[in-house]
């Protein structure tokens, strides 16, 4: 069956929308078919084994407001919050907890940094930015390690014990990703950061897009959060990745206010490659 991602703002009139087409398409074929064989195959075909599962993940995305109206995730920072923020100086910074390897440290699964980001790099240098680098999965299983995946669900599914994650070996290496989770949170709630820069794709640090299963088995992506990024954003903070170029202009323009703004920037769920396989919100 050919997997096709949800979108990231479904709700459940389009899903019940949907399974009704499903259903005539089906009859088509075969009269007799019923409601819950057009909901199953939907259910299946976006990843979930159930037609009540993928019911009850689309109805907690829609209960947790993950995403705003214009299909935007609700953890990025907006012009509401860093109004709010003071002016930083070098005695007062702005704290930031960011991925060790977006830090440039070499902690990637193989023991190496996953590329250059000098947008990243630039900005932490600034005098008013305090970086809290921090790896949660070096943290939890050291470097060089086999690389995590999250399997059935996403990392709100994993906090909330409905998804694992686990080695490529397939050892079950949840319980020490949510206590990575947890000590990321500490240090960003002991340091006061007001913003998280967290490194996409990861399953302990994506925000925007991580993989459904394991990735060298072939996976696809899907929209969600890795387990650590899924904690913080539950517990009020500010999260953006490295593509995430509009928010994080909109940080640069806290910190410079005469900078010029750039409203050809986009945001990561913006991005050609995004909207093509996921579809516009
Ligand atoms: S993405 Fe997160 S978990 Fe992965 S290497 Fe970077 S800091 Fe570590």
């Amino acid at each position: 069956m050919v997997y096709t991602p949800l979108p990231s703002r479904p709700n459940l009139d389009w899903l019940k929308k949907r399974a009704k087409r499903r259903l005539a398409d089906l009859r088509t074929a075969s009269p007799t078919a019923r409601l819950f064989e057009a909901q199953l195959e939907l259910a299946r075909e976006h990843g979930f084994p159930s037609w009540r599962a993928l019911k009850e993940h689309i109805d907690r995305v829609c209960r947790e407001n993950r995403f705003r109206l214009d299909g935007g995730p609700s953890h990025l920072p907006d012009s509401n919050l860093t109004a709010a923020w003071p002016r930083f100086t070098s005695d007062q910074p702005l704290k930031v907890l960011v991925s060790g390897c977006l830090a440039g440290l070499s902690v990637g699964v193989d023991g190496n940094a996953y590329g250059e980001f000098p947008h990243i790099a630039k900005f932490l240098a600034r005098p008013e930015v305090a970086p809290i680098p921090f790896c949660p999965e070096d943290f939890a299983f050291g470097t060089p390690r086999q690389c995590p995946d999250i399997h059935g669900g996403d990392g709100y599914d994993v906090l909330d014990g409905r998804a694992r994650v686990l080695s490529e070996s397939g050892e079950d290496w949840t319980a020490p990703m949510i206590a990575a989770a947890h000590h990321m949170l500490r240090l960003a709630q002991a340091h006061e950061a007001r913003l998280a820069i967290l490194q996409d794709i990861s399953a302990a640090c994506g925000s925007q897009v991580i993989y459904r299963g394991a990735r060298k088995a072939g996976a696809p992506h899907q929209i969600g959060a890795g387990v650590c990024a899924a904690l913080l954003v539950r517990n009020g903070v500010a999260v953006l990745s490295q593509r995430d170029f509009k928010s994080f202009d909109l940080i640069l323009r806290q910190l410079d206010p005469d900078r010029t703004p750039r409203p050809e920037l986009r945001d990561h769920h913006e991005s050609d490659w995004y909207r093509s396989f996921f579809g516009s919100p």
